[in-house]
């Protein structure tokens, strides 16, 4: 997870103060030298850093602190709002043009993840906004480039545009756009050449595009793996091309969380997405005071049931539901809500927009979890379809069938039909409970 390290020692700084009466200089003193430390542990620029403990200082020992009745409180509360304000405070939207098409061009070094963010953003737009993007090609010194962008679109089943590697980038999204306003694409979106080092020939040509077709964006794709180098690139990028906005990949494996905490504050310019994995799905729009509230382990429920609502069909569900009520419910139906809820992503990740739910990962448990659910499908899998709507039927030799299909042992097969039975009987009781309250009480 993102800002482990991070999260875990404000986490128990914070948790020193929370419950004060009274917070003494002397305790803010303290606290904002161990925030001052996790942050510089964190790789955040020291300058950042600086200015960031300056602040909460300030407002700590000022009359907002105080006077409040809940000063331990109060204090968090001030954290929060400068972690926010310290990622950009609002959330940052993408530009629409007034005449479409919108024009975003997408730069950054090599590997950064720039031609996967390119994917992503378009199936994003699409997904959210009901966009039709065009996809451009525009990478004329890698044709495997080119090729990467033309399988993403295959993937996506959205058109790219290229004209080979012979023609400059100018003239490629020139006619891109051309094509786009013909075809009404209301997005292009321009994956251009990048290099392993800022370097003048770079720049050269990225002006160049960016003068030719003015962007309404320029989106800097940097890894966020990288801590300081990603704000330094950040910040060359931004001197020569004046860029709009930051996509911020791999912050799923960014543990320490110091490119995230620093680029808007040496740059100026906001993160707008964060890249989250590898899949096309696995790019989100970074929201400040939610990404705060995650590493204060405050959690993160709008993101938690935004996740929901893209990945659980609705009505589905209240199927599920009602025949989980009326006790029909059988070894299919609970595969198939284990997918819905596998869909939303790794358990280790939805934990970790609960409140508080870093306490609970101290425990370590999550990785063999994530193990057990594939090993519950694999059983499950390995069942007939007559022993999944009725598994009374199954006896000890369809036990070691199962067992062997599914690799696992005989014990582990009993084990889950134990456990789907008992499921099943506390269903059956709660809903009586329910119908004897005439709908009060416990309710799924
Ligand atoms: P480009 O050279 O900047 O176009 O980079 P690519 O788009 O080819 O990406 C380089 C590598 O980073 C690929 O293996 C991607 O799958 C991977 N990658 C990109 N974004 C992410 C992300 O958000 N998380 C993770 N884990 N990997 C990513």
């Amino acid at each position: 997870m993102a800002f482990e390290g991070l999260a875990d020692r404000l986490q128990n700084t914070i948790q020193r103060i929370k419950g004060k009466g009274k917070v003494t200089e002397q305790d803010v003193k303290e606290m904002t030298r161990e925030v001052r430390l996790a942050l510089l542990e964190a790789d955040v620029n020291f300058k950042v850093v600086k200015q960031f403990i300056n602040k909460i200082k300030e407002r700590a020992v000022g009359q907002e602190i105080m006077e409040s009745l809940t000063p331990g409180q109060q204090v968090i509360k001030v954290v929060k709002e400068e972690l926010t304000n310290l990622m950009g405070g609002e959330q940052s939207k993408i530009a629409v043009a007034d005449r479409p098409p919108t024009v975003i061009m997408m730069v950054g070094l090599q590997g950064a993840g720039k031609t996967t963010t390119t994917g992503k953003l378009a199936n994003l737009l699409r997904k959210k906004q009901n966009r039709n993007p065009l996809l451009v090609a525009a990478d004329i010194y890698r044709p495997a480039a080119i090729n990467q962008l033309q399988t993403l679109g295959k993937q996506l089943n959205m058109p790219v545009f290229s004209l080979g590697t012979e023609v400059s980038p100018v003239e490629i999204a020139n006619q891109a756009i051309e094509q786009a306003k013909a075809e009404h694409h209301d997005y292009v979106i321009i994956d251009t050449a990048g290099r392993l080092h800022v370097d003048s020939d770079l720049m050269e040509e990225l002006t160049q595009i960016k003068e030719n077709v003015k962007p309404d964006e320029i989106f800097l794709v940097v890894d966020a793996m990288t801590g300081q180098d990603a704000v330094n690139v950040a910040e060359s990028f931004n001197e020569q091309l004046d860029i709009t906005g930051v996509v911020l990949t791999k912050l799923d494996g960014d543990t320490r969380g110091g490119a995230a905490l620093s680029i808007k504050a040496v740059t100026d310019t906001p993160i707008k997405f964060a890249g989250m994995g590898e899949k096309l799905t696995d790019l989100e729009a970074f929201h400040p005071e939610r990404m705060a509230s995650r590493i204060l382990g405050m959690g993160d429920v709008l993101s938690l049931i935004e996740k929901a609502q893209e990945n659980v069909d609705e009505k589905r569900a209240k199927e599920l539901e009602e025949k989980m009520r009326s006790a029909s419910f059988t070894f299919d139906d609970f595969l198939e809500q284990m997918g819905q809820v596998r869909n939303m992503g790794p358990l280790e990740d939805l934990l970790g927009m609960l409140p508080g739910a870093n306490k609970m990962k101290g425990m370590k448990n999550l990785q063999i979890d994530e193990k057990q659910l594939s090993h519950v499908e694999a059983i499950i899998q390995s069942m007939t379809k007559k022993e999944r709507v009725d598994p009374s039927i199954i006896n000890a030799s369809r036990k070691k069938r199962i067992a062997q299909g599914s690799g696992r042992n005989v014990a582990e097969v009993n084990r889950l039909l134990k456990q789907f039975n008992e499921m099943k009987k506390m269903m059956k009781q709660m809903t009586n409970m329910q119908k004897g309250k005439k709908g009060k009480g416990f309710k799924f």
